[in-house]
């Protein structure tokens, strides 16, 4: 295929306004991919050359691509900047400078081989070596080609194809139609690698599935947890479990083999030069490889306390990761392991990988065990709760000791249980922002009224309405997220939103936002959960909590599923001191 098609396909999806649209032309690409193609072309389509916890940057900015725009296409850096003004947008300055058409132009490999070596580009020298091969590229790239290649480069795809589209329509493209799905999905989230599931699908069929095996370097998607309202509704649906603090922090998954150390986030970024005292302690470990599961939590050893999530991260930016280091040195409390020694653990009960975490761990500071309770009292896991509550944690998660690890599950295995007062929610909802609205006075200055959220749709792939926000910013805050939010803005409502309020401005989903509200209402007016003429849910006096966009990706966010039951259990007896 060559770079030009593709490019025809990336207008095709941007101008699309509908999901199963997404779906469908995705799967016409693939349709058209041979098995050398798939691969990169997996990754270019949501605007990256690796997977997603590869940090590969190609490293040039917005600058330096107006000076390699104005090599390749005869400009002066006048004519490029005086263009940009115009249009606001490096990619659409591209095609308004590069000619239409050209005789000869690249294959996507071909494309995808130069950005590789851009990136790989480094040392001495390395800008302006950047700079010539990119301007050499551009000066054999048609228009279109060139505005999708500037927005790849910049990280400003506007797609917004989220994994499980890419999967539907690796199905459909394959199958005809979604019933691949559960088998492409069990590989990612062992994997998460679309571009090596795609590449294997296509040499080997459904069957090649089979050799995704969880390895270390490519992070399984992490297992999450349910809500149940109270002790008697877990002992009642779980029996004997596993009772472990549920820490504050920062989740952190651990890789180690001979060659390197790897830290990944809950959604999957690297993240390892951001705990220097996490590698360490895991180099010391006496395993060859490891797969560790855990959340990072800094520890003050002068006031001898916990420091809060938000607090850790924020201060690591500041201050510099190896002064804060030493102050408030990282700690990891680790709850599950997946691999070691070229094993995988993620079939044992969940009781024989607490023990091996355990032993593993004796001697280490750094990485400590998370305590595990063994109970099927329901006034031992009540004590269990109140006592962490009083330490100040978030409460417990009580875990089936007979379980596997499920790589990317919500269910059961894991609950987790936080302190109820009077039927009021206090788990917190995560929303992505969608829309927002002019506002009126002073609200107006900050250029936003209220704004729109919306939360995930598992099944569909899509972000639905649910609750309009409006308070709890000081206005600061809302001058901060009105900067972040006008590189989001849309004038169209974006594939993947399904809304029926329509906001002044439509919002790329991407910003996710902590809130708190006092309850789940049914309503007619948000599409959350709503079917045919039956209602949807709104969230009722919803106040913002915290931004979480550094360790959620928008479809981290709360699901329609999750909604649906804290609708149900909201009312159920609480837990009483
Ligand atoms: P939530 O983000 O509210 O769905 O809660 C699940 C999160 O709690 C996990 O993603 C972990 O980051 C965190 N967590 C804290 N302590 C534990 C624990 N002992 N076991 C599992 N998860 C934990």
């Amino acid at each position: 295929m060559k770079f030009s098609e593709l490019a025809a396909y990336l207008d095709q999806l941007e101008a699309t306004s509908g999901r199963n649209e997404l779906v469908r032309i995705l799967s016409e690409v693939y349709r058209a991919c041979s098995v050398e193609e798939i691969e990169p072309i997996t990754y270019l389509i949501q605007g990256r050359l690796a997977p997603f916890f590869e940090p590969v940057e190609i490293g040039l900015g917005e600058r330096l691509l107006m000076s390699a725009m104005a090599m390749a296409y005869g400009k002066t850096k006048e004519d490029v900047t005086r263009s940009f003004r115009q249009t606001g947008d490096l990619g659409l300055t591209a095609h308004a400078l590069a000619p239409k058409t050209r005789a000869e132009t690249p294959a996507v490999v071909e494309v995808h081989r130069r950005l590789w070596e851009i990136a790989g580009t480094s040392g001495e020298g390395s800008l302006k070596a950047k700079l010539d091969l990119f301007a050499g590229l551009l000066g054999d790239l048609d228009a279109a080609s060139a505005k999708h290649l500037v927005r790849i480069t910049l990280g400003k795809m506007r797609l917004g194809i989220g994994d499980p589209t890419v999967l539907d329509a690796l199905s459909f493209a394959k199958q005809g139609d979604r019933s691949l799905r559960p088998v492409l999905e069990a590989a990612y989230n062992r994997s998460s690698d679309l571009g090596l599931i795609a590449k294997t699908l296509w040499a080997q069929g459904v069957e090649g599935m089979d050799t995704i095996k969880v390895t270390v370097g490519k992070p399984l998607r992490s297992q999450l947890a349910e809500r149940l309202p109270n002790p008697e509704a877990v002992i009642k649906k779980l029996g004997l479990v596993g009772v472990q603090p549920k820490y504050d922090g920062f989740r952190v998954q651990i890789h180690k083999d001979a060659r390197e150390v790897s830290i990944f986030s809950r959604n999957l970024e690297t993240m390892t030069p951001m705990f220097p005292e996490l590698v360490a302690a895991t180099i010391a470990l006496p395993v060859k490889s490891v797969i560790l599961d855990g959340e990072a939590i800094a520890y003050s050893p002068a006031s001898e306390e916990y420091v809060p999530f938000q607090e850790t991260t924020a201060r690591r930016r500041k201050e510099g990761i190896d002064e804060f280091a030493t102050t408030v040195p990282l700690r990891a409390f680790v709850f599950d392991i997946m691999f070691r020694d070229g094993t995988d653990l993620t079939p044992l009960p969940y009781e024989q990988r607490f023990a091996i975490v355990d032993t593993l761990l004796k001697g280490s500071d750094t990485l400590q065990v998370a305590p595990l309770t063994r109970t099927d009292s329901v006034e031992i896991l009540t004590r269990e709760l109140l006592d962490n509550i009083s330490r100040g944690l978030e409460g417990v998660v009580a875990k089936r000791l007979d379980s596997p690890y499920q790589a990317g599950a919500r269910n059961f295995n894991w609950v987790k249980l936080k302190r109820n007062t009077s039927g009021q929610l206090t788990d917190t909802v995560d929303v992505v922002l969608i829309g927002y609205y002019g506002g009126k006075g002073k609200r107006a200055e900050f250029g936003a009224g209220a704004l729109l959220a919306g939360v995930y749709d598992s099944d569909k792939d899509e972000f639905v309405s649910i609750s309009k926000l409006g308070t709890g910013l000081s206005d600061e805050g809302w001058r901060d997220l009105h900067r972040q939010m006008s590189r989001l803005e849309v004038s169209e409502k974006p594939a993947r939103v399904n809304s029926l309020l329509v906001p002044d401005m439509w919002l790329r989903p991407e910003v996710v936002v902590e809130v708190l509200a006092d309850e789940i209402t049914p309503s007619p007016r948000h599409s959350a959960g709503k079917v045919g003429d039956q209602p949807g849910f709104a969230l009722r006096f919803p106040r913002i909590v915290s931004f979480r966009s550094a360790d959620k990706k928008p479809e981290d966010a709360t699901t329609v599923r999750e909604i649906r039951e804290m609708f149900e259990q909201q009312h159920q007896r609480p837990v009483r001191d």
